[in-house]
């Protein structure tokens, strides 16, 4: 049997407010007129969502089956894998470091699999498997956003206000896009719980 043709590794990064998730959709926009068939996951995080508020910001969206950790994805990638051309994850700095052989496996199938995610954590470090992932991807787009204190290009995610105003205050106005010169690291116990897997309890939705 003849391998296939290998398929491709995108990497959409940089920090939040910079349009990463618009540029996913804008891509699987582009794969569907092309007639590529699509499969579309994001960590389902909706707890931390509601305490970190790191949800999308765009306007737009898409549907996307949420799964608690990378050997959910499989599980739920295996039944349908004849069937993908595209395979496109959201959010992708929460999944475990098991996303890189799964996406080199993927890839050598002949998938194209876009992966989006932050590449750095609100302390300023690398974020999880998403410098990996750059590593050994055929093409990253590293994007900036706007810095919100002086309007210079930001590559930073700024945290603001304490952990105890986070639980308090909810969904709006805790980050900002922020560069070099504006960031502050964010440096208390919040930090590092950023880069464990949040423990998600049943109930893998689809919407
Ligand atoms: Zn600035």
């Amino acid at each position: 049997m003849i391998p296939p043709t290998p398929g491709r590794i995108e990497v959409i990064t940089g920090p939040m407010f910079s349009g990463k998730s618009e540029e996913l959709i804008r891509r699987l926009k582009r794969a569907r007129i092309g007639r590529q068939r699509v499969a579309c996951y994001k960590p389902d995080l909706d707890l931390r969502y509601q305490r970190d508020s790191i949800a999308s910001h765009s306007a737009l969206t898409y549907d996307a089956t949420l799964v608690a950790s990378v050997a959910h994805l499989r599980e739920e990638l295996l039944p349908i894998l004849c069937n993908v051309d595209l395979i496109a994850i959201d959010e992708a700095q929460w999944l475990d470091s098991s996303i890189l052989p799964l996406t080199s496996q993927l890839v050598l199938l002949g998938k194209r699999v876009v992966v989006a995610g932050l590449d750095t954590t609100f302390a300023g470090e690398p974020f999880g498997s998403i410098p990996s992932l750059m590593a050994v991807a055929d093409e990253v787009t590293k994007l900036s956003a706007i810095c919100m204190v002086c309007g210079a290009p930001a590559i930073h995610s700024q945290r603001l206000g304490s952990s105890q105003e986070l639980v308090v205050v909810g969904a709006g106005g805790l980050y900002e896009a922020r560069c070099r010169r504006c960031f502050l690291p964010y440096a208390d116990d919040e930090t590092s719980e950023q880069l464990e897997l949040p423990v998600v309890s049943g109930g893998f939705g689809v919407h």
